[in-house]
């Protein structure tokens, strides 16, 4: 092992995942797998061949660089999509690659169709409506001036999209917020039909959108998180599980995340662990290290918080997650040797780390924690 980690990839769990989020939309709404941030940790290079596999023909990325490697590695019939970020010096590529791209304010409109009309080639462009997020998007009172700049450009642009992009639909907390938003969206929409400007796919919802507010599909769906077999919350799983009375999780993690043991050491009952003062032994302890740390990708926030599992138990990391390891306290695992398996995400004899469990939080840090995960780790599918 050249690297101190490495990831695998669950073939059949993405297949399971994308066949279950299928079953949740009508048959003519598209699935955009959000691949952004390298695919959520993922790996965009590793993964895109067995999502194309599962018969998934359009991403969703945020930046034209991002576009440019999924470009790069994806099959000639499927389609990308950037919801974010593309200067001006990358119009010219995003349109003579057809890709697509949202477009929010007045800038960017003018700049891409200056840019399309140059090249004579209309650029594929997704409205993006400002509902209630208050991010990203044009609002009403500039409508009419969107109007106006796609009546003297006709040629010059396809309708893509109308989107949007909902508040927090992971918590029905924010169940108003997101009713309102979806009224508003629909509204607006409603003026581009007047204006005689029909979308070849209006689309809004996230994951948590399509489990908790399933009339948002409609054409087209953006999904990232569920593809790789999470929930967008807790609240969103049990809510599922309720009302469709299943037991168990329909989503299957896809990756794997190991290392191994790179030393034990004995330490006397005592004595402070790692850097610091955050761990004293109470015992005569068994101390192991892991060469895996904050650098490359595991959380310095797990510091005596995070577990990990060894010889088929759980065992604590204690003291400060340090830059290139962390330690563990193995004393009652039993028979550990250097050179064990070490599973940071995954399972291992029937017991399971999720990224969620880590430690005792909150859901929402899958999404942080996924992204973080170091580009340099080997990545493969199994
Ligand atoms: C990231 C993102 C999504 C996907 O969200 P998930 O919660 O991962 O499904 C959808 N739409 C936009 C605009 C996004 O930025």
């Amino acid at each position: 092992m050249l690297h101190t980690s490495f990831i695998e990839l669950d073939k059949e769990a993405l297949n399971n995942n994308i066949r279950f989020i299928r079953e949740q939309l009508d048959s003519d709404t598209r699935y955009s797998m959000v691949v952004k941030a390298n695919a959520y940790g993922h790996g965009i290079e590793q993964l895109l061949p067995a999502i194309e596999e599962c018969g998934v023909t359009h991403f969703s990325v945020f930046s034209a660089a991002e576009a440019m490697r999924v470009h790069e590695a994806k099959k000639e019939d499927c389609e990308v999509m950037i919801m974010g970020w593309v200067d001006d010096d990358y119009l010219e590529w995003a349109i003579n690659k057809e890709v697509s791209f949202f477009v929010f304010t007045p800038e960017r409109l003018s700049a891409t169709l200056k840019q399309a009309r140059k090249m004579d080639k209309p650029a594929r462009i997704h409205l993006e409506l400002e509902t209630g997020m208050h991010r990203t998007g044009f609002c009403a009172d500039q409508l009419p001036e969107v109007f106006e700049m796609l009546a003297n450009n006709k040629k010059h642009f396809r309708l893509e999209g109308l989107c949007t992009h909902y508040a927090g639909a992971e918590d029905y907390i924010n169940y108003d917020r997101v009713e309102k938003q979806i009224k508003t969206f629909d509204r607006l929409c409603t003026l581009f039909e007047e204006n005689r400007l029909s979308p070849i796919y209006k689309h809004s919802a996230c994951s948590a959108a399509l489990f908790n507010f399933p009339e948002t599909t409609q054409d087209l769906v953006r999904i990232g998180i569920s593809s790789y077999g999470y929930w967008p919350s807790s609240g969103t799983k049990m809510r599922y599980k309720m009302k469709h009375k299943i037991e168990g999780d329909p989503l299957d993690r896809i990756l794997t995340w190991k290392s191994k043991i790179q030393s034990i050491n004995n330490v006397a009952e005592n004595e402070y662990v790692s850097y610091g003062k955050s761990y004293l032994t109470n015992r005569p302890s068994k101390i192991a290290t892991v060469p895996v740390g904050y650098g490359y990708g595991f959380s310095r926030t797990l510091s005596n918080d995070g577990h990990v599992l060894v010889g088929g138990k759980r065992a604590p990391v204690v003291g400060s997650v340090n830059m290139n390891m962390m330690v563990l306290d193995v004393t009652d695992v039993g028979n550990v040797a250097v050179g064990d398996e070490v599973v940071l995400v995954g399972e291992q004899n029937g017991r399971e780390i999720s990224i969620g469990s880590f430690s005792d939080m909150n859901n929402s840090m899958n999404y942080e924690l996924l992204t973080r995960l170091p580009h340099h780790i080997p990545r493969r599918v199994v």
